[in-house]
């Protein structure tokens, strides 16, 4: 089986991913999420990915501990998610050369909250810079399902997309909501 090293953002967006290529691909699951604020809601992400790690006998690649740096986003503004996705995919593409690994991809081409052609891009231009390959499959397909099967086991399941500012627009749909 050919290996690829699967990003893993989350472990409801990675179900659908694992789903449909786990019977082809031998999967390893790499964390590298600096994007997600705040500690505790990192914490949780990770953890969950780890558990979901076991759950399926996976190899889990850590990258780093919590790293958020508001810096960092403060002053992207409009180009923030292109910044996010660059940052975090290119790690991924690193290691999976140097690893020796046949393809990299990630499971943030699952969530169709996600700019999927940008993300698409994005990992192709990598996978050309770093000579890697990058695996690309639209995972949206399966992404309902994929969460639906792992909210029934109880893991955690984020309510926002990841930096402070998803945090902050999501209060704030909130907020509207609640004051209908
Ligand atoms: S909205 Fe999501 S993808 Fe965009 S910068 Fe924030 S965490 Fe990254």
């Amino acid at each position: 089986m050919k290996k690829v090293l699967l990003h893993i953002c989350c472990a409801p967006c990675s179900a659908s991913a694992v789903k449909m290529i786990s019977n082809e691909y031998n999967i390893s699951f790499y964390w590298y999420n600096p994007n997600i604020y705040d500690v505790q809601e990192y914490k949780n992400r990770k953890d969950a990915a780890i558990k979901y790690a076991k759950e399926l006998n996976i190899s889990f690649f850590d990258e780093k501990e919590f790293s958020y740096n508001y810096d960092d986003w403060k002053n992207k503004t409009s180009e923030m998610c292109n910044f996010c996705y660059m940052s975090r995919l290119e790690k991924i593409a690193v290691y999976a050369q140097q690893n020796k690994f046949d393809y990299f991809s990630t499971s943030l081409l699952s969530s169709p909250y996600q700019k999927h052609d940008l993300i698409k891009q994005i990992a192709g231009d990598l996978a050309d810079k770093y000579k890697t390959a990058f695996l690309y499959i639209d995972f949206r397909t399966g992404f309902y399902e994929g969460k639906n099967s792992l909210r029934k086991k109880g893991y955690y399941m984020q309510k926002y997309c990841g930096c402070n500012k998803s945090l902050n627009e999501r209060l704030s749909l909130h907020k509207k909501k609640n004051c209908k």
